[in-house]
């Protein structure tokens, strides 16, 4: 393993704590909602769907409110979800 990697691997370990508020529900919905999102959240549309847009959507579809900072970071895989390994 490089010390890229094992640095990198260090940092992973190091963060825990709950999934964002996305990952969270990612969590509680059923398959065809969640494929549904991450579809929108993994920019396999085109063109890409803004973050701005994409909360309104959840908005009204789940009735919960979440940032565009925190669906920013999810989709930069910049918050907790993206650095577990499972
Ligand atoms: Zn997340």
């Amino acid at each position: 393993m490089s010390k890229l990697e094992e640095a990198l691997a260090d940092v992973r370990r190091a963060v825990s704590g709950p999934p964002c508020s996305v990952g969270q529900l990612l969590a509680t919905l059923d398959e065809e909602e969640r494929t549904s999102l991450l579809k929108l959240l993994n920019a396999e549309d085109y063109p890409r769907t803004p973050s701005s847009v994409l909360v309104r959507a959840i908005s009204a579809a789940y009735g919960i409110d979440i940032h565009r900072q925190t669906v920013d970071r999810h989709r930069r895989s910049d918050c907790v979800c993206g650095r577990r390994f499972e």
